[in-house]
């Protein structure tokens, strides 16, 4: 489900009307890109996977004149790994522990996997995700 005021857009709508002549705000996730953001600057919410709920702030910075062709969906972007470090070394982590999650240092390096505490089942390997180290989650 994500939301960009003043809607919000589901896989499954529940299909109740507005109240009170008001507009109804949730609409149909094959809405296209266009109609949802139709101006630079607008802002909204991706909630992703409700059993473990990752949200992303989501934002048009910017928009394309023009026809661009087949085929219709393109990667136009791409973030940079953010460079996560093992917190007994400060070298690159190539793991990360789903039990030590929210705590300072749940990253760890090939050398000092074993020197962390908890068992082979709660690591994760590092990825390019906001997902990374959630639910199982493994790129
Ligand atoms: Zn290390
Ligand atoms: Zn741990």
């Amino acid at each position: 489900m994500f939301s960009v005021p003043p809607f919000r857009y589901s896989s499954l709508p529940s299909g109740i009307s507005g109240l009170l002549g008001r507009t109804n705000p949730e609409r149909t996730m094959r809405a296209r890109i266009g109609e949802v953001f139709n101006c630079t600057g607008q802002k909204g919410t991706y909630d992703y996977d409700f059993g473990s709920t990752t949200r992303l702030a989501i934002e048009r910075t910017g928009g394309r004149a023009g026809r661009i062709g087949r085929p219709s969906v393109r990667l136009l972007v791409r973030n940079d790994p953010l460079p996560w470090t093992c917190g007994t070394c400060d070298k690159p982590a190539t793991l990360v522990c789903c039990a030590h999650e929210t705590e300072s240092s749940p990253f760890v390096c090939a050398a000092h996997k074993k020197a962390h505490p908890c068992s082979d089942a709660m690591f994760l390997p590092v990825i390019n995700s906001p997902r990374m180290g959630i639910c199982g989650y493994a790129g």
